[in-house]
């Protein structure tokens, strides 16, 4: 039986922290939702003897190993030589990986350097994995160890050729030789507005711990649910439908999407939804919510502009914000972005006038309006809505989180969820 999968990562720029492992960060995540139990995850630099340490920790630990890096062509990529070496299989050419290589760089009318035929040389008795989109295929290699059974994956460290090698021919095989037909199912739900502590108690019973679990996932701003439920294929199925129902009623409208999707992209479907369109004023975001809102492809249908109004002066003179305003309440203030909200609305004739004025550090702040200080508003046809929140963290953060909550406001009112305790204008 497969349950126990080790990942190795390779290469100097990984070790010396140029770049950052998501190759194993995106393995893991497919393993775990597969159901796999991921034991380790290695670092090694291109070194020899650091890789063959690796590789046998790994197999020691686990039934399968899935390895990504050092499969290129330069002296420094080390992983098939170091497999072959550890595990006592000795080299062969693979004459039609050879003579696909030799073609290609013929069809750029260049001479192949030598080294390139390293990248056809694989471990005996190896099962290839080709490669689509770059040259240095993959290789499965099985061999039984002194633990037992050992299966050995080898993939390019290329992050854009590694995932579809994982997902159409790694996978597929593990799930075929697991050596069981208990079936995991997973569904992700995406929230905001709540944080991780408050979520767990709002989900609290949700699942019977024995036969799946939530696990929950912060990636800033939205903090993910993900519902794994193991068991018999076709009741796992029946579950996993009815529990993620529950699930995605508990949350309410915390959650503003199922899957891998966006903020941004949830907004563009519900405004595609009601036909509204939307205008926004920005001061201490930038033009980030409209920036994101035009991330998504067809967001001319719903998004009329935008202005970026930082100075005072923008503020009075392309939004209409009142000079008293401003000079009783302040740039951060509900009032202004009362003003905003329903200045920008007016002059773009859009349907919903959104607005962010705030101070984003980390000079600027005061005891009465400390950095953080953030204020929203939101203008319709027949009223307005305005609330002050306090952020928190840096610069950057503050930005976004701001836009996040921006755009949850259009989210929320386009789906009659109500904007929690905002001050009402009109
Ligand atoms: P090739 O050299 O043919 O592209 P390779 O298997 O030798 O394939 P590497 O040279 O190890 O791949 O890595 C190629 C690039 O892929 C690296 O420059 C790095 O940016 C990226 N990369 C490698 N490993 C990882 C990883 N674990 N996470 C993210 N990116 C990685
Ligand atoms: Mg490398």
């Amino acid at each position: 039986m497969i349950e126990k999968v080790a990942l190795i990562s390779t290469g100097d720029e990984l070790t010396t922290g140029r770049t950052v492992d998501t190759n194993a960060n995106f393995l893991a995540d497919r393993l775990f939702s597969a159901g796999f139990e991921v034991v380790a995850i290695l670092v090694v630099g291109d070194d020899r003897e650091r890789i063959a340490w690796a590789w046998r920790q790994a197999v020691d630990q686990a039934e399968v190993v899935i390895s990504t890096g050092g499969l290129g062509p330069t002296a420094d990529d080390l992983t098939t030589e170091t497999v072959a070496e550890v595990f006592g299989c000795p080299l062969f050419l693979d004459e039609a990986v050879a003579e696909g290589i030799r073609q290609r760089f013929a069809a750029m009318g260049r001479d192949m350097p030598l080294n390139n035929l390293k990248q056809a040389r694989f471990p005996r008795s190896a099962v290839i994995l080709p490669n689509q989109l770059g040259t240095a295929p993959g290789f499965r290699l099985d061999v039984d160890y002194q633990a037992g059974r050992r299966h050995l994956f080898a993939l390019p460290g290329v992050p854009r050729e590694m995932k579809p090698m994982f997902v159409d021919q790694v996978l597929p095989w593990l799930l075929e030789h697991r050596g069981s037909d208990i079936a995991y199912l997973s569904r992700v739900f995406q929230t905001f507005g709540i944080s991780e502590s408050a979520l767990d108690e709002l989900v609290a019973g949700v699942v019977p711990a024995e036969r799946g679990r939530l696990s929950f996932r912060a990636a800033f701003p939205q903090i993910s649910v993900r519902l794994t439920v193991h068991g018999p294929p076709e009741r796992a199925e029946r579950e996993v439908a009815e529990w993620g129902e529950r699930l995605r009623q508990r949350l309410g409208a915390y959650c503003y999407a199922e899957g891998d999707v966006s903020m941004e992209e949830v907004v563009g479907q519900e405004l595609r939804k009601t036909g509204w369109r939307l205008a926004v004023a920005e001061s201490c975001t930038g033009g980030l919510v409209g920036h994101r809102i035009t991330n998504v492809p067809g967001s001319s249908h719903y998004f009329l502009g935008g202005v970026v109004a930082y100075s005072n002066e923008a503020k009075k003179g392309f939004l209409g914000v009142q000079k008293e305003t401003l000079e009783r309440h302040g740039a951060v203030s509900v009032e202004t972005a009362q003003e905003m909200a329903v200045g920008v609305r007016e002059r773009f004739a859009a349907d919903l006038g959104l607005s962010v004025t705030g101070i984003a550090g980390p000079e600027g702040g005061s005891t009465e309006k400390p950095v953080g200080t953030v204020c929203f508003g939101l203008a319709t046809a027949t009223e307005t809505f305005a609330r002050r929140y306090q952020l928190w963290g840096t610069r950057e953060w503050i930005k976004l989180l701001a836009s996040q909550i921006a755009l949850d406001w259009v989210r929320r009112h386009a789906i009659g969820a109500g904007l929690p305790e905002t001050v009402r204008f009109r």
